[in-house]
């Protein structure tokens, strides 16, 4: 994805025409532009997980009735369909559902993937479901609020013992240098007056604080980590709840590899496609062991799509939160503080963070950070 950053009836199967609030129905929209679709299909790491993973449970979804929440141009439900799912219902909330049927039908698969042109929360499915997936993550995993819908299907449409593709997500921390953006974004400033005879170095307090404002998407490398990574949050998609997911807070500490700015923080994720224990046979239920983990037949069906800076990018890359003002560190230098994400009051589907540091001799630093409120503006004017 995605989104802004760039952007009952009586006959089964159906949806209603969707009553949608302006800000959900400018969220559809976006997903009509084929750009975004572009940009998810490119991204050759995210759907090959998902393409993996769905082979991968091959044994779950064969002759099984799968749910797509969130279908777009339909990729996962032909994956689905191709894997030998009897039946798939694929949820498209957006124009782009009449585009997803054309690509079902030129894949011969109109028999088995049903395009539901409406929204999840809105649809009457002919039965409940054992399979339900979902590509539902936004930048910084959280933005877009999408999981909301995917808990709704979950609580809903999913049979007792029906499993979640993917079943988990994680989200990481860590404290980053980047001086790349200092070079492209503040230093800039300073070159003007080679570059067009005009001292404009007067406003580099003001691109500085342009910079930590928003959470910006980049790009970030090893190179940029000044720390091991922290889980902020465990999320078990079979249990985890609307509540669950108001405020999400973690309270780090973290120790520096060696001397570096400070500049800000990196936030990522990961997503795991592993068998639940819901799935497997009754011998290896008995066994008790970690599914993800326990043997090789069940790590087999362990797929991991990691947005990690580590790892090759995705379109996800990484949401960084840049500080007001650089803070140096040394070797071993303890980062405390605390986060907060959570999805705006405004518009649920932006999100909110919070972010607090203190570094040795430094005075405590706060700042709050938006994801989406530009584009908001950007569509009232
Ligand atoms: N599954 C596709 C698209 C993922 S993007 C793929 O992997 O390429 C997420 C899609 O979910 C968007 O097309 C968006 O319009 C749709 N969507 C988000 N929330 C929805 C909801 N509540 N009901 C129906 N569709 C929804």
């Amino acid at each position: 994805m995605r989104f802004g950053i760039v952007n009952r009836m009586a006959s089964l199967g159906r949806a209603k025409r969707p009553k949608l609030s302006s800000k959900d129905k400018s969220y559809f929209d976006s997903y009509c532009d084929i750009s975004i679709h572009e940009e998810m299909l490119g991204d050759a790491e995210r759907t090959n997980a998902y393409k993996n993973a769905i082979f991968q449970h091959k044994e779950a979804i064969q002759g099984k009735v799968v749910l797509d929440v969130g279908a777009g141009t339909g990729i996962l439900s032909c994956f689905c369909g191709q894997a030998g799912a009897a039946k798939v219902y694929a949820v498209e909330a957006s124009a782009m559902a009449e585009q997803a049927k054309k690509i079902v039908n030129s894949n011969n698969l109109q028999d088995c993937v049903q395009v539901i042109h409406g929204v999840m929360e809105e649809v009457i499915l002919p039965e409940k479901v054992d399979v339900i997936v979902s590509e539902w993550m936004g930048y910084c995993l959280l933005y877009e609020s999408m999981l909301l819908s995917v808990i709704y299907a979950r609580d809903k449409w999913l049979k007792p013992g029906g499993i979640l593709l993917p079943d988990s997500a994680t989200l990481y921390l860590s404290p980053i240098c980047d001086d790349e953006i200092m070079v492209d974004k503040v230093h800039f400033w300073n070159d003007m007056e080679d570059t067009y005879g005009v001292d404009m170095s007067s406003i580099i307090p003001f691109a500085r604080e342009s910079l930590s404002k928003e959470v910006m998407v980049k790009s970030l490398g090893a190179e940029n980590i000044l720390a091991h990574e922290q889980v902020v949050k465990n999320f078990d998609l079979y249990a985890i709840t609307k509540a669950n997911l108001s405020s999400v807070k973690y309270s780090f500490l973290f120790r520096c590899f060696g001397h570096a700015d400070l500049q800000g923080f990196a936030v990522w994720f990961d997503v795991n496609f592993c068998t639940n224990k819901k799935f497997l046979a009754d011998d290896e239920k008995k066994r008790d062991l970690n599914p993800c983990d326990s043997n090789t037949h069940v790590k087999k069906k362990s797929v991991l799509l990691s947005t990690s800076p580590y790892l090759p990018e995705t379109h996800w890359k990484q949401a960084v939160l840049y500080l007001k003002k650089e803070m140096q560190v040394v070797q071993d230098s303890k980062i405390h503080g605390s986060i907060e994400l959570s999805p705006s009051k405004d518009n649920p589907r932006f999100l909110s963070v919070n972010l607090s540091t203190k570094i040795d001799d430094y005075p405590e630093v706060s700042k709050h950070y938006s994801m989406g409120y530009d584009l908001e503006k950007s569509a009232i004017e």
